[in-house]
């Protein structure tokens, strides 16, 4: 017998393929398939979840019933507090998840969960926009449930109100609203001193995203994603392109926390109308833009970033 050219092909594609070796030929800690099928989950039981709609009760529903171990210990907490916004004060939520590790020291993993209210009469549900990665979130909690942190204390971060309030686009003091919350309250009770990093996914899991050099972000922690996508075999994934984004990081970095914003900016084609990428806060941000590879990258990068942190504190 002979291989057939479509055989070599795929042969080819095996050895050299981005992110097909990895998703072939290994076992994963977490699965790229899981957390997209989680996501699908997620964006069925609360497509639209802007604040104060019955699908942002649904949404945290959705979280908390991941968590009820959690629950049941007293790790997880619901901060419950009043924004002021452009339409009055509104009830806002984070849902935090601690897993308690051995050292002295929190690694904080985060990311918004809600939908954002301008866009709440369109059939907007957000799926790379705060539904993947809320899914990606939930299944890390799975792992280190399952294997509980030797080192720092892992904490899950599932913020609200990243979103502007006020119009379709981030802009001023309308924005980030359950991180600055938290910020201020972790600053005032001691929490922030504990915070050896803090972790933003947003936007990771578009068929061809790729993570951004997000400038706002820690020099050392942009160093750590450069060395997990060494150690994951992921590098190609990585710092296509350079560029600052306000999201939910900046309260912190603020402070003087090291932050990392793990994000795709680019989605979908650039729409010059816009002046945005046509997928991104439109009716677009759907399913079918998502694959299971680019979670699986996105959740080998967080793991490895987790374990990088706690290596640099042994170094
Ligand atoms: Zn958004």
């Amino acid at each position: 017998m002979r291989l057939g050219a479509g055989l070599m092909a795929l042969l080819a594609a095996l050895v050299i393929g981005p992110g097909v070796v990895a998703a072939g030929a290994q076992s994963h800690a977490v699965s790229g398939q899981e957390i997209l099928k989680l996501t699908q989950q997620y964006v069925d039981a609360a497509p639209k979840r802007y604040v104060g709609s019955p699908g942002h009760d649904a949404a945290e529903a959705f979280i908390k019933a991941h968590f009820a171990p959690e629950v049941a210990k007293g790790d997880f907490v619901d901060d419950r507090f009043t924004a002021r916004t452009p339409i009055g004060p509104v009830t806002m939520h984070n849902l935090l998840v601690k897993f308690p590790g051995k050292k002295d020291g929190i690694i904080v993993l985060a990311s918004h969960y809600e939908t954002n209210y301008p866009l709440k009469d369109i059939h907007f549900v957000g799926a790379d926009d705060g539904g993947c990665t809320t899914a990606l979130l939930i299944a890390l909690g799975q792992y280190y449930r399952t294997h509980p942190p030797q080192g720092y204390s892992v904490w899950l971060l599932f913020d609200d109100g990243e979103e502007a309030i006020g119009s379709s686009r981030m802009a001023g003091s309308d924005q980030l609203y359950g991180v600055r919350h938290i910020a201020a309250q972790w600053s005032g009770d001691g929490t922030l001193a504990r915070i050896k990093a803090l972790i933003v996914a947003d936007m990771v899991g578009w068929k061809k995203m790729n993570i951004d050099r997000e400038t706002n972000s820690t020099p050392w922690l942009l160093d750590d994603l450069a060395r997990a996508g060494k150690d994951t075999g992921h590098s190609n994934y990585l710092f296509k392109n350079t560029l600052p984004i306000d999201d939910d990081h900046i309260p912190f970095k603020d402070r003087g926390v090291p932050v990392l914003d793990v994000i795709s900016y680019e989605y979908g084609p650039y729409d010059a109308s816009t002046g945005d990428y046509a997928y991104h806060h439109t009716a677009e941000d759907t399913m079918d833009k998502l694959s299971a590879t680019s979670l699986q990258v996105s959740a080998d990068l967080f793991l490895d970033l987790v374990k990088l942190i706690n290596q640099r504190a042994a170094a």
